[in-house]
């Protein structure tokens, strides 16, 4: 029980940063984890008692099934109509611990107009430079996720990567921990926020390959070390004065 309480704080911190920083709107979006010990995932629940993602708080997660069936909970708060993003990537993936999903505008726009997201930047930034090296996919459709079928699509879109993009609706993020998800997303809206820029100033040039290249060494020693996502997720915290839960332990207390 103490293990679920600090997981679905975790998850509400992960709600709190991203509504901070304008990666949805409203009450959109949504964030979960797999439950300690077991098949099941806590969710973000949508409904009359919801709460938009700045304000999110544990109360806000429920636990549902890997069917996307809600278990238990206050009637007021409800499975989200696109639990179905969650539970089909939980499925095919057994190493991802926390899938978010969320509407961040600068990124949607770069999928209404067809236009990629390019690797513009190196030493300023080179846990973007590897997301975007990685491979960020696009699901080409713009409705919504409302059946085990259309799951299966988007995790099949989705493959062994750490993100895809929807068009003409928003992100979906996958990660070893609610913080390692939270960061992936993070850094996507930021990437698609360079791109903006640059294409808004002039006519962006993506960074050579051999300077791509020069940051492999690094990019395998952040994969290795979990080093970055423990001191960003700690900066975000920080940012916005939450207590700091360490990726994995879970366990709370002052960064
Ligand atoms: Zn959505």
């Amino acid at each position: 029980m103490a293990d679920e309480n600090a997981l679905k704080e975790s998850l509400a911190v992960s709600c709190r940063i991203l509504g901070k920083l304008n990666m949805t709107k409203e009450p959109s979006g949504h964030v979960s984890a797999r439950a300690p010990g077991g098949d099941n995932v806590f969710i973000k629940a949508r409904g009359r008692g919801e709460s938009g993602l700045r304000f999110v708080t544990a109360r806000d997660f429920i636990p549902v099934d890997l069917n996307g069936k809600k278990l238990e909970g206050p009637a007021e708060l409800d499975v989200p109509q696109e639990v179905y993003i969650h539970t089909a990537i939980y499925r095919a993936r057994p190493e991802i611990q926390s899938v978010i999903h969320v509407h961040p505008l600068t990124v949607v726009l770069f999928t209404i107009c067809d236009v990629p997201l390019l690797p513009l930047t190196g030493a300023y930034d080179p846990s973007a430079l590897r997301l975007i090296t990685e491979g960020v996919p696009t699901y080409p459709r713009s409705i919504l996720i409302s059946n085990e079928g259309l799951g299966k699509d988007l995790a099949g879109v989705l493959g062994s990567q750490r993100a895809c993009l929807m068009r003409g609706h928003g992100i979906t993020a996958a990660g070893s921990s609610v913080q390692d998800a939270t960061l992936t997303a993070i850094k996507l809206n930021e990437i698609a926020e360079v791109n903006y820029r640059a294409r808004l100033l002039g006519d962006p040039r993506p960074i050579s390959d051999e300077d791509i290249k020069s940051f492999m060494p690094t990019h395998e020693r952040m994969k290795a070390s979990g080093a970055y996502v423990e001191s960003a997720w700690r900066y975000y915290c920080n940012l916005l004065d939450e207590p700091v839960i360490s990726p994995g332990s879970e366990k709370p207390g002052r960064g």
